[in-house]
C-alpha cells in the first residue's frame, strides 16, 4: 500500500485542546465545602471570597525607627525639638504637641498631628531629651498609610483561588482564622499490569523475569495529593477482567474520580476499556500529543473515570495536561490551563512529529533551555531532571536560538 494511503487510513487523532475542552465540559464543580483552620488550608481552593472586615494597616504607622514630627516644625536642616513622647510598636501615642518630636519605632502608630517621620540616621539625639533633625522631611515621609495595603470591604482573595502560603498569610492579616474551601475530590487510584511489582516488596536483585517497578503509582499519588485530593490507593490490579471489574465497581461508589494507569491500549491484556464499558460508558481518545497518546475517559455511576497510558512519561504528561486541570475545575478554579512563557532553545530538535510534542528541558544559567538527551516515553529521568517542557506544535522543528514556548513544572506538577 502506498504510504499516503496508509497514513490516511489511520484514525484521526484528537487535538489536545479539544480533549481538554471536552473534559472540562464534564467538570461540574463539586457540591459541598469544608471549613478549615487557616493554618491547614495550604493547597485548598477557596470556596467563598475573603472580604476584609478592616483596613490594613489598621492605622497610619511608621516605616522606620526615628522621630515623628510636624513638617512645619522642621523649616531647615538642623532644627532642634524636644522629645515629648516615645511610641513603640503595639502602643498608641498621644497627639503630638506642636514644636515637639516623638521618638517612634517601626510599625508604631503615627501620633495625631505628626505628618512625617525622620529616620534615626538623619537625627542626632541631644542632652536633655532633645533631638536635632538634620534633614527636612517630605510631607508623609516614611508613613505607611492606613488601608494602603487593603481597604475596608475589599475582596482580598476571590472564590476559586488556590491557596498558597502567601495567601494564608494574607487571610490571617485580615483576621480570618478559618476558611471555607471546596471539599477534597475523592480519587481512587490503581495501576494495571501483571509485570508491575512494588519497591520494598521485591528486592532489586530478585526481580522476576519481565518485572518492573510500579513508578506511576508514586508520582500519581503525589500529584493527586498536591492537588488537594483525598486518595484511595487501590494498588495494582491484576490484568484479569473480573479483578478489573471488581476494582472499578467498588471504587465507583464513593469516589468523584477513578484514575488508572496502563491497560487502555487495545491489546488483549488491556482490560480496563471493556470493563469500564461494561459498567458505564467510555470514550477512548488517541490524543495528538507526544508523549501520551491513548487516554480514556468516561463514567461509572456518579464517578468520573480517567485511564492514563502505562508508559511513565505519557502517564505523567496526560495527567499534567488533562487530569490536573479537570481536578482543579472540580474544586472551582477557573484558570486551569497551564501558562507557557517565551524562552530560547539552546538545542536543536530536527525531527518534527505529526503530534504536538512536549520536550523535557531544563533552564540554564544563561536563561536558555537545555534538552534532556533521551525523550522516550518511558524515560522518567527526563521528567525528574527537567524544570518543565517545551510545547512544540505538530510538524515543527527547533533550531538553536529559536524562541519556543516553555511550560514550567510549577504549572504542571504543583
Ligand atoms: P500499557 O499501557 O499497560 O500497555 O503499558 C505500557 C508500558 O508502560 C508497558 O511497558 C508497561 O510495562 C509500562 N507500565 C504500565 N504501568 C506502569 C506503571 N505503573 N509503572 C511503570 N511502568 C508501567
Ligand atoms: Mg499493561
Amino acid at each position: 500500500m502506498p504510504a499516503a494511503v496508509a497514513a490516511a487510513a489511520r484514525p484521526p487523532m484528537k487535538p489536545l485542546d479539544e480533549a481538554l475542552a471536552d473534559l472540562l465540559a464534564h467538570a461540574v464543580p463539586l457540591a459541598g465545602t469544608d471549613t478549615v483552620d487557616t493554618f491547614d488550608a495550604d493547597g485548598r481552593v477557596l470556596a467563598v471570597a475573603a472580604i476584609s472586615p478592616l483596613q490594613v494597616p489598621p492605622h497610619d504607622n511608621s516605616a522606620m525607627d526615628g522621630y515623628a514630627v510636624r513638617r512645619a516644625d522642621v523649616a531647615a536642616p538642623g532644627a532642634q525639638l524636644p522629645v515629648s513622647q516615645r511610641i513603640a510598636a503595639g502602643s498608641a501615642g498621644l497627639p503630638l504637641a506642636t514644636g515637639t518630636a516623638a521618638r517612634i519605632f517601626t510599625g508604631a502608630p503615627v501620633p495625631p498631628g505628626a505628618d512625617a517621620i525622620v529616620m534615626q540616621e538623619d537625627c542626632q539625639a541631644l542632652e536633655g531629651d532633645r533631638v536635632q533633625v538634620r534633614a527636612v522631611p517630605a510631607i508623609h515621609q516614611w508613613i505607611r498609610r492606613a488601608g494602603e495595603d487593603i481597604a475596608l470591604g475589599a475582596e482580598v482573595l476571590a472564590a476559586g483561588t488556590r491557596l498558597t502560603p502567601a495567601a494564608l498569610g494574607l487571610a490571617a492579616s485580615i483576621g480570618l482564622a478559618r476558611l471555607t474551601v471546596a471539599r477534597r475530590p475523592r480519587v481512587a487510584l490503581f495501576s494495571t499490569g501483571d509485570e508491575l511489582v512494588m519497591p520494598g516488596e521485591v528486592d532489586p536483585a530478585r526481580m522476576p523475569p519481565g518485572a518492573i517497578y510500579n513508578s506511576n503509582r508514586f508520582f500519581l499519588r503525589g500529584l493527586l495529593r498536591r492537588l488537594g485530593c483525598a486518595v484511595t490507593d487501590l494498588g495494582i490490579v491484576p490484568d484479569r477482567r473480573e479483578a478489573t471489574l471488581e476494582a472499578l465497581r467498588g471504587a465507583s461508589l464513593e469516589h468523584d474520580l477513578i484514575l488508572t494507569s496502563g491497560g487502555v491500549s487495545v491489546g488483549e491484556e488491556d482490560h480496563v476499556k471493556p470493563a469500564v464499558e461494561a459498567l458505564g460508558r467510555l470514550d477512548l481518545w488517541q490524543i495528538a500529543m507526544k508523549p501520551g497518546k491513548p487516554f480514556a475517559h468516561g463514567r461509572i455511576g456518579a464517578a468520573h473515570f480517567m485511564g492514563l497510558p502505562g508508559n511513565p512519561v505519557s502517564s505523567f504528561m496526560t495527567f499534567a495536561l488533562l487530569v490536573r486541570p479537570f481536578l482543579l475545575r472540580l474544586q472551582g478554579v477557573q484558570a486551569v490551563a497551564p501558562q507557557s512563557v517565551a524562552a530560547t532553545a539552546d538545542f536543536d530538535w530536527p525531527r518534527a512529529d505529526r503530534r504536538r510534542e512536549f520536550l523535557r528541558v531544563r533552564r540554564n544559567a544563561a536563561g536558555g533551555l537545555d534538552l534532556f538527551p533521551h525523550q522516550g516515553s518511558g524515560v522518567l529521568t527526563s521528567v525528574a531532571w527537567g524544570d518543565g517542557v517545551v510545547d512544540t506544535p505538530a510538524g515543527q522543528t527547533i533550531a538553536r536560538g529559536d524562541t519556543v514556548r516553555f511550560i514550567s513544572w510549577a504549572e504542571l506538577q504543583s
